[in-house]
This record gives C-alpha cells, structure tokens and sequence, in this order.
C-alpha cells in the first residue's frame, strides 16, 4: 500500500550554497545530512510539517545525480513514496509491467529500505519507493 509522499528529492550541484538558499526559503535549518556511499551521494533533510524535502548532491563524477545535472540541471530528481511493505509493493508492480532500477531493495538515507522505479515505465518521474527500518 502507497501510504504518503514521503520526500521530494532536489538534485543541486552544490549542497552548502543549496543548504544556504533552500534554509533561507524555508526559514529553517536541515535536520539531517548523511552520505550514501553506495550511490555517491550527499543528501540533506529538511522537515516541513509532515513534508521533507531531500537535497542530493554528487559525491563523485560517477554518481547519477552528475548525470541527471548534466543532462537535465539542477532541479526536481525524484518523488519518494511511504509504502508499507516495500518487498510485496514492488512484486505488485513488477507483475503490473513497471520497471525497477534496482531489482531488490537497499539501504538507502534516513533509515529506509528503498528502490527506484524506472522513469521509462511511468511517464518520465522517477519515483522512489521507500520502507522505514524499524
Ligand atoms: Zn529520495
């Protein structure tokens, strides 16, 4: 079941000069900044309300969100999804004819079990689904 929105994620190039404008904007400061190695990232939280937005910003030159900046600039990256159960939601989908990125879940920031959808099978969004550890 898709619960919520859990978090719309931003690509930037830069996370300090983004940490500074999207504070200023928001009149609030991030709660959370955590690498991810895995997909060579820098992502940080902000909470607004029951709302978070993720900034991501590469790591390396490897990192997809490079990628998507070179291609696409700066901008909105991903939609992430609340799902309850992320292991029967994606075997729900994949029966649906929906395309995953990654084929299993995996760790992924602020404690979540994630995977990416791929934007080819739903109308160019890429769209993040994510479990909380508990
Ligand atoms: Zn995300």
């Amino acid at each position: 079941m898709f619960k919520k929105i859990e978090h719309i994620g931003i690509a930037v190039k830069s996370a300090s000069a983004s940490v500074e404008l999207f504070s200023k904007l928001f009149n609030s400061q991030p709660y959370k900044t955590e690498t991810v190695e895995s997909e060579n990232v820098n992502t940080i939280f902000f909470q607004l309300g029951p709302n978070k937005i993720e900034l991501l910003e590469a790591t390396s030159p490897e990192s997809a969100i490079t990628k998507f900046i070179e291609k696409k600039g700066e901008g909105i990256h991903h939609i992430a999804y609340d799902v309850e159960n992320i292991i029967d939601e994606m075997k729900r989908l994949k029966q649906e004819g929906f395309v995953f990125i990654n084929n299993e879940p995996k760790h992924g920031a602020d404690n979540k079990l994630i995977a990416f959808m791929h934007p080819k099978s739903t109308n160019g969004v890429l769209i993040e689904l994510c479990q909380e550890i508990k």
